[in-house]
């Protein structure tokens, strides 16, 4: 396959690109400077090595532990856990400076044209659920995007949470967040309202 095409067709895998966006990465490159090409092929490259998934809350990090740095600081509450979509969802959270629990990273969103779940961390969620009362979990949170996708999932995942253990209070962020908006786009200002407004 010619250089371009190939290259075209690999940026078109990526999430929320089409073929004109993908082939617009592609001219950038071809404009660019060797060395930003460079860096470019760097860092891909150093993402098989030097990048592991947390055992515990799943996001991506690049630590050696097992465990990421939120989910092996003591000074973290385990009394809350904020289940939300995406590891960039988990760090508009973190920028916010307000959150002080654990995190699960469900690894996306259900589709509402198929109902899928596949790919969900649903299982691992409910299976991790016992440990973490044990560690004095009493609170779920539910930060997903206010879409209808998010609130698809929130349901899912209140009921299956409220069915592995009644007695976690499960809560949803306050939608100080405008519908339609995604959680890695909000400012800590909102996101720390949605915070204090959840229930
Ligand atoms: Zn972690």
């Amino acid at each position: 396959m010619d250089p371009i095409e190939r290259l075209t067709s690999l940026f078109q895998k990526f999430p929320g690109i089409g073929p004109r966006q993908a082939g617009r990465f592609v001219q950038f490159l071809l404009r660019s400077s060797p060395v930003i090409r460079r860096e470019l092929i760097d860092a891909v490259q150093s993402l098989g090595g030097s990048v592991h998934q947390c055992a515990e809350c799943m996001r991506f990090h690049t630590g050696k532990e097992k465990v990421c740095g939120i989910c092996s600081n003591p000074k973290r509450d385990h009394a809350s856990l904020a289940v939300v979509a995406s590891d960039s969802d988990l760090a508009a959270l973190e920028r916010s400076g307000t959150y002080r629990g654990q995190y699960f990273v469900l690894g996306g969103t259900i589709s509402l044209a198929s109902e899928k779940t596949n790919g969900l961390r649903i299982k691992q969620l409910l299976a991790s659920l016992p440990d973490r009362v044990k560690a004095g979990l009493n609170e779920v949170i539910l930060a997903f995007p206010a879409n209808p996708e998010g609130d698809a999932t929130a349901v899912r995942i209140r009921e299956e949470v409220y069915r592995g253990d009644a007695s976690i209070h499960i809560t949803a962020l306050g939608r100080g967040l405008s519908t339609g908006s995604e959680l890695e786009y909000a400012d800590p200002e909102t996101i720390k309202n949605a915070l204090e407004g959840r229930r």
